[in-house]
């Protein structure tokens, strides 16, 4: 088992396959970065789960696909394919902008992925447009049917920001309800790579658009997820929040992030990390997992966004589209 420094039990793991990303979502990416990490400094599947196989054998028994737009980087389903097959039983899933997924679901399901987060920020071409700078719209709803169809589960994520997709908090939870899928609101975490001039909601602004037209319960969190659950009373319809600003949101933190250039992650808000590019490329195990143990120590207490005071210096620096958010 896997404990933290802060008696934490941690057993997911987030891969970031790719920091590249075929939107410029104006949260994460609204700008192309100054360069890319070049392609020979990527570890290769087989490096990365050299690193996942220590990771597994230490009790991590969820892993998440991610990036950058994970289906972008090519033989996905392999990369897929090997980490089934060490562990049938893992909870295998992966976040993606669905823009691929017709022309890949099928493929993923056949390699064992289960489960899909995607993130759909509005119904309305026009704002997905402006959101993603693309007009992509058309082709994530074709994807997201094509995961339902092929007996994917999905889960659909969306970051409302203040005058661009707030009044579709509801619509976009009514799209979720009549296809049976769960929707998590995820609260905009500032950090310095995306565009400056946006606003997002906090969670208590969120619930405030749904009781606009429902009446809702707490439940509560669901183990160690980061989401907070809430149920319709109209309907029994449970949805999420993610609410990272909330001052509870890290006490069950359970996850460790590990980048495509092998950077292992502790916090999604802070820049520390330690490499394992090293070890998995001489194939020393031992390494990788020391790395994994000094990263579990070092992991901190809880993330900034709690104070989060906009006009303060201190914002995170690290780029969503590296870590896979
Ligand atoms: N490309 C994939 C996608 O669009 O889902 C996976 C990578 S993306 C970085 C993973 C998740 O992070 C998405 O659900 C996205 O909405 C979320 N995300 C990115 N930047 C964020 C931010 N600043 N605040 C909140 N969520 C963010």
């Amino acid at each position: 088992m896997l404990i933290d420094g802060h008696g934490r039990t941690v057993n997911y793991l987030r891969v970031s396959v790719t920091e590249r990303c075929n939107f410029r979502c104006q949260y994460c990416m609204p700008e192309k970065p100054f360069s890319w990490v070049p392609k020979e400094n990527l570890l290769s599947f087989e490096e990365l789960f050299l690193f996942m196989k220590v990771a597994m054998d230490e009790g991590v028994n969820k892993i998440r696909i991610t990036g950058g737009e994970p289906l972008l980087r090519e033989d996905l389903d392999s990369f897929i394919k090997m980490i089934h097959d060490y562990k049938p039983d893992i909870d295998l899933a992966l976040t993606t902008n669905a823009y691929l997924l017709p022309q890949t679901a099928q493929r993923l399901k056949d390699a064992g992925l289960k489960r899909l987060n995607i993130s759909l920020d509005s119904l309305k071409p026009e704002i997905a447009h402006k959101i993603a700078q693309k007009d992509v719209l058309n082709q994530v709803l074709k994807g997201i049917d094509k995961a339902l169809e092929v007996g994917l589960g999905v889960k659909i994520n969306m970051v409302p920001l203040q005058g661009i997709n707030d009044n579709e908090i509801i619509d976009v939870m009514e799209y979720c309800m009549k296809r049976g899928i769960k929707v998590r609101f995820i609260e905009y975490m500032e950090n310095r790579h995306a565009n400056i001039d946006l606003r997002g909601m906090h969670g208590k602004e969120i619930l405030a658009k749904v009781k606009e037209k429902y009446t809702i319960h707490a439940l509560g969190r669901e183990g160690a997820s980061p989401s907070f659950n809430y149920k319709i009373e109209e309907n029994g319809y449970e949805f999420g929040l993610i609410d990272p600003h909330k001052h509870d949101f890290c006490e069950n933190c359970n996850r460790i992030r590990l980048t495509a250039e092998g950077n292992l992650i502790p916090c999604l808000y802070f820049d520390e990390a330690l490499s394992i590019a090293k070890s998995v490329k001489e194939g020393d195990i031992q390494g990788a997992a020391e790395v994994l143990a000094q990263v579990l120590k070092d992991k901190p207490k809880e993330n900034r966004w709690s104070d989060f005071d906009p006009n303060e210096e201190d914002v995170s620096t690290r780029a969503f589209y590296e870590t896979g958010g």
